[in-house]
């Protein structure tokens, strides 16, 4: 197996299978051949989600399933769960078609409490609440379960996820926690390349949309459906991108759900151990740290853009920070396909970087070079 060193969290490292079938002769979208492939996608990603749902493929980044989500299932007003870049991003969408965007907002690096959220339940009615259960700019996961679990409770407002970073990287119960829609792509704990999104719609959702007036028509989930009932796609998919799902679906459900979450939460302990002995601060409240992705605080004196760029030398490519942050965090992006032994060839690197940061001798003290 090729050892990575690609350790964006998103995208992520695509293994070599899954990158050859990208070049195979084209088929047609309607095609007897394509049908086939279509049907056995569907039940396979059911297996992913969790869920007896339609799983809906976009062709078209995972913000487009963002925005279909709000477009296609809020009438009026929705509330936005918010602890990041991309769960804010989900309200700025909300705003630009000017629906009622109310938003629970924690400070980034905290999980969204719980209990803020059924005091706002109980203030309004909503159409929909929104989670982004793995906010990837700042390494949180979020109480995915109990936040559902209230909102079922204490609203009957659709419950929409954002799971784009913790799909197949962790526990997400589409069913089992009565979730009405949970969206993704592919590009991160999937393993595969950008381009395609997923998003799953409960009857209750489905339903709940043939109320919604202006759904458009690239973001509208009923017509999608439509499509997906009768065995295809709204319009041309990224077929290629579907032939590597094909292949590498089976790679995921051979290891199995539950062992790829396991793998994943000792991807995560793995790195505490290594920032805790190396200096390196998670940015990340303890308690809510995401197994995909952890985002660190380098130590005393190591710049964090200075400390990437340095890796990226050695060849060992991690995420700077986002936004606000970029100055003073990282990102590690342990999802996928990544094992323990390729972190560990990481943690060399990055023990390297740092020594060779501290060591030479800055501008600063240099003032006439
Ligand atoms: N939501 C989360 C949690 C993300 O991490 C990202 C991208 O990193 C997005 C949404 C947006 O995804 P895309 O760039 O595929 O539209």
């Amino acid at each position: 197996m090729e050892q990575i060193r690609f350790f964006l969290p998103g995208p992520s490292y695509v293994p070599e299978e899954a990158r050859q079938v990208l070049t195979r002769p084209q088929v047609g979208h309607r095609s007897p051949e394509f049908k086939r492939l279509y049907k056995s996608l569907t039940g396979r990603l059911q297996q992913v989600l969790r869920t007896r749902d339609d799983v809906l493929i976009l062709t078209g980044s995972s913000t487009l399933a963002m925005e279909s989500a709000v477009v296609s299932l809020v009438g009026l007003r929705v509330l936005h769960l918010t602890c990041g870049a991309f769960s804010e991003r989900w309200r700025v969408i909300s705003q630009s078609h000017a629906l009622e965007a109310d938003r629970v907002a924690v400070p980034w690096g905290q999980g969204v409490d719980p209990e803020l959220v059924r005091q706002a339940l109980r203030r309004r009615a909503y159409d929909a609440v929104t989670l982004v259960h793995n906010e990837t700019s700042t390494g949180v996961i979020n109480p995915l379960e109990e936040i559902a679990r209230l909102v079922r409770e204490e609203s009957d407002a659709l419950f929409l996820v954002d799971a784009v970073s913790s799909l197949a990287g962790a526990r997400v119960e589409t069913e089992a926690w009565g979730l009405d829609v949970v969206l993704a792509g592919l590009q991160k704990a999937l393993a595969l390349p950008p381009g395609i999104s997923l998003c799953s719609l409960s009857q209750r959702a489905a339903e709940r949309a043939e109320t919604v007036p202006r759904r458009g028509f690239y973001t509208d989930l009923l017509r999608y459906r439509k499509k997906h009932l009768s065995g295809g796609t709204l319009t041309t998919p990224a077929i290629p991108q579907l032939w590597a799902l094909d292949q590498h679906l089976d790679v995921v459900l051979e290891e199995g759900m539950e062992q790829r979450w396991q793998r994943h939460l000792e991807l995560q302990v793995k790195t505490a151990e290594f920032a805790a002995a190396n200096g390196f601060r998670f940015a990340s409240a303890e308690g809510f740290r995401s197994p995909t992705v952890s985002c660190l605080r380098p130590p005393e004196g190591v710049d964090a853009p200075d400390l990437v760029a340095r890796l990226a030398r050695k060849g060992f490519v991690v995420g700077s920070g986002y936004g606000d942050w970029k100055p003073t965090t990282f990102r590690i992006g342990h999802m996928g396909e990544v094992r323990s032994t390729d972190l560990e060839g990481l943690f060399g690197a990055i023990e390297e970087a740092v020594a060779e940061l501290t060591h030479e001798p800055s501008y600063a003290s240099h003032p006439h070079r």
